[in-house]
C-alpha cells in the first residue's frame, strides 16, 4: 500500500487550495473526493436543469429537529460547492475578528486578528484571480496588495443603480468576482460574461473555482493522486487515540483504508462534523478529537433573504452581481447593531420561476413571469447568524445527518430588507413590490439552503471550548487538520468561500514547515 504524506478529505474551496499550495512541495499527497468531475454538458447553463430540477445538487436527504427529511442543497464535485459558487471573494471585515455585540448576541472574537489572516487574502485572493477595486467600500479591511484584476465593469442598468445610490448619499463598491474575464481583450478572455454563472457551474472552465484554480493544477504535479467517488467514512486511530492511523474510504462498493502522517478533513461544514461523530471509538466516546463536546456545534449559514425589485424600466444585465454595499453593515442611523451585506445575485429568468407559486399569485394578473423576468434586478442579503451551541449537526442512528437549528437575529435582517426598501425609492423601482427569490435561496424549507454553512469545528485556543487550535489542528490528535469553513467562530455578514481558501493556504504554511518542505508558492495557472 502506497503510503502517504499527507491525505486531503474533500476537494472544495478549503481542501482544493490547500492540495494546490502543497502540491509543489513533491510530498506525497492523496486527495479523496466522495464525489466525481462535475460533467461538461449544455444542461450546465439551463436554468431548468439547475434550478428546478436540482440536477447538481446531491441526493442525500438530512433531517431537521422534528426528524423531517429534507434534501440539502450541496454539491459532491470536485471542487465542491464553489463549482456552483456565485463567486464573490470577499474578505471578513477587520472587526469580525473581534467581539461584535449585535441584536440578539454576541458574535465571539476569532483566535487570530484580521492581520494575521490578511497575507493569506492576499495569496489567495491571487491564486482565485479576484477582480475588485479597493477603496470603494467604506468597510473595507486594509489590503498589503491591490487586487489581481480590476473589477469587472457595471452594465448600464446596475451603474445606474450605482450612480442612484450615490447620488443618494450611498456607498456602492464593485463586487470583488472570481472569473477569467479580460474585459479589455474578449477574444482571449476566458470567461465570456453570461447570465448562467451564480448558481450555475461554468460550462466554459473560467469561474475560480477550486476544480480549475485548485485541484486541476496541483494535479499537475506527479506527487498528487485524486480519487473520486471516494467517500470517508471514518477515521481509525492509535489506542490512544492521538493519532489517525486510518483513513477508510467507501469507493466502488468496497472499503479501503489509506494512511499518511498528516490528515485533512475537509468535507464541508456538516459532513466534517459527520465523520468526526462517526468515528467514535473508545478513545473518543463521544466521536473524534470531540472531548469538548463541540464537534457539530454553533452550525452557521447566514441569515439570508434574496430578492427581486422590478424596475420601472426593462433591466437587461447578463452579468448582474457587480454591485454590492456594506452601508448597513455596522448599522445605521438609530440602529446600533449590525446588520449586514447587501449584493446582487445572478440575474433571474422566467424559467427560474416556474414553481415559485408566490411570484405568481402576488403578481398575476398584471405581470406575465416573462415580464417580471425582463424587469427583474436581483438582491441578495445577508445578516450575520450567531453561533448556538444548540444549533449543531448531530448523527442519527441510521448514520444520516441530522440539523437542528433556530435562526437568530431576525430584527436585523428584516431591517436590512426595510433598508434595501428605502433604497429602491431612488433607484427607479417599483418599491411597493419586493419579492421574495425562493429558488435561488432554496429557502422554502430554511435549514436547506446551507451554501454557506460553517462553524461545526471551530478553532481556538482552549480545549475545552474549541475543536481545534489555531493552526486548525485537534486539539486531542496531533495529525489530524480541519480546513474547511467548519474552523469559523464567527461567520460575519460576508460570503465564506475567499476566508476558507485564505486560512487553507495560511494552514499550508503550517504544514509544510511541518513537514520540513520548503516553503513553496503555488505556481500561476492561466490568467483569464
Ligand atoms: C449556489 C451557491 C452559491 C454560492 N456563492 C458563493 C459566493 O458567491 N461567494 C462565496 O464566498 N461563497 C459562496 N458559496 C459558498 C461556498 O461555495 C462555500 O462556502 C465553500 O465552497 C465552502 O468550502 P468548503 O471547503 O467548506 O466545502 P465545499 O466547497 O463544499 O467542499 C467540500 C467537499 O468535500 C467533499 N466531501 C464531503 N464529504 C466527504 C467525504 N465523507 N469523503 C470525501 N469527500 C467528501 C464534497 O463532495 C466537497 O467536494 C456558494 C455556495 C453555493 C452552493
Ligand atoms: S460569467 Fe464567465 S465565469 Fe461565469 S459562467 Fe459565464 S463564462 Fe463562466
Amino acid at each position: 500500500m502506497t503510503a502517504y504524506d499527507v491525505i486531503v478529505i474533500g476537494s472544495g474551496a478549503g481542501g482544493g487550495t490547500l492540495t494546490r499550495c502543497l502540491a509543489p512541495s513533491g510530498k506525497r499527497i492523496l486527495l479523496l473526493e466522495r464525489g466525481g468531475w462535475l460533467p461538461r454538458e449544455p444542461q450546465n447553463w439551463q436554468a431548468r436543469d439547475v434550478f428546478v430540477d436540482n440536477r447538481y445538487v446531491s441526493p442525500d436527504t438530512w433531517y431537521d429537529e422534528r426528524g423531517a427529511p429534507f434534501q440539502p442543497q450541496v454539491h459532491y464535485f470536485v471542487g465542491g460547492a464553489t463549482k456552483l459558487y456565485g463567486a464573490a471573494l470577499y474578505r471578513l471585515r477587520k472587526e469580525d475578528f473581534g467581539e461584535l455585540r449585535h441584536h440578539d448576541g454576541v458574535s465571539p472574537a476569532w483566535p487570530i486578528s484580521y492581520g494575521e489572516l490578511e497575507p493569506y487574502y492576499t495569496r489567495a485572493e491571487q491564486l482565485y484571480q479576484v477582480h475588485g477595486a479597493r477603496g470603494e467600500d467604506p468597510t473595507e479591511p486594509p489590503a498589503s496588495a491591490p487586487y489581481p484584476f480590476p473589477a469587472v465593469s457595471h452594465e448600464p442598468r446596475i451603474q445606474q443603480l450605482a450612480d442612484d445610490l450615490a447620488a443618494a448619499g450611498h456607498q456602492p463598491f464593485h463586487a470583488p468576482c472570481g472569473v477569467m474575464l479580460r474585459e479589455n481583450a474578449m477574444p482571449d478572455s476566458a470567461c465570456v460574461r453570461c447570465a448562467t454563472c451564480d448558481g450555475f457551474p461554468c460550462l466554459v472552465h473560467a469561474k475560480s473555482d477550486a476544480e480549475v484554480l485548485g485541484v486541476r493544477p496541483a494535479l499537475a504535479h506527479p506527487n498528487v493522486t485524486l480519487m473520486t467517488d471516494a467517500e470517508v467514512v471514518r477515521l481509525e486511530t492509535d489506542a490512544a487515540g492521538t493519532v489517525v492511523t486510518g483513513v477508510v474510504v467507501e469507493h466502488d462498493g468496497e472499503r479501503e483504508t489509506f494512511t499518511a502522517d498528516i490528515v485533512v478533513v475537509s468535507c464541508g461544514a456538516a459532513n466534517s462534523a459527520k465523520l468526526l461523530l462517526a468515528s467514535a471509538s473508545d478513545a473518543h466516546p463521544r466521536g473524534l478529537a470531540n472531548g469538548s463536546d463541540q464537534v457539530g456545534r454553533n452550525y452557521m449559514f447566514h441569515n439570508c433573504v434574496a430578492v427581486l425589485a422590478l424596475s420601472k424600466e426593462p433591466n437587461p444585465t447578463v452579468f448582474q452581481k457587480t454591485l454590492g454595499l456594506n452601508d448597513f453593515y455596522f448599522g445605521t442611523g438609530d440602529v446600533d447593531y449590525p446588520l449586514g451585506n447587501i449584493q446582487m445575485v445572478g440575474k433571474s429568468t422566467a424559467e427560474m420561476y416556474r414553481g415559485e407559486k408566490p411570484l405568481q399569485t402576488r403578481l398575476a394578473p398584471e405581470w406575465t413571469l416573462e415580464k417580471v423576468a425582463r424587469h427583474a434586478v436581483d438582491f441578495w442579503l445577508s445578516t450575520e447568524d450567531l453561533p448556538l451551541p444548540g444549533n449543531r449537526v448531530t448523527l442519527r442512528d441510521d448514520g444520516a445527518i441530522a440539523l437542528a437549528y433556530r435562526p437568530t437575529n431576525d430584527v436585523p435582517r428584516k431591517r436590512l430588507l426595510h433598508e434595501l426598501k428605502l433604497l429602491l425609492r431612488h433607484t427607479g423601482m417599483h418599491h411597493d413590490h419586493l419579492l421574495p427569490r425562493h429558488a435561488y435561496l432554496r429557502n422554502e424549507i430554511p435549514v436547506a439552503g446551507c451554501a454557506h454553512q460553517a462553524g461545526t469545528c471551530r478553532f481556538g485556543t482552549d480545549p475545552a471550548t474549541s475543536v481545534l487550535n489555531t493552526d486548525c489542528r485537534a486539539h486531542e490528535v496531533d495529525n489530524l487538520y480541519v480546513v474547511d469553513t467548519s474552523f469559523f467562530p464567527s461567520i460575519g455578514a460576508v460570503n465564506p468561500a475567499l476566508t476558507a481558501m485564505a486560512n487553507a493556504v495560511r494552514v499550508s504554511d503550517h504544514l509544510l514547515e511541518r513537514l520540513g518542505a520548503p516553503s513553496t508558492r503555488p505556481e500561476a495557472a492561466h490568467a483569464g
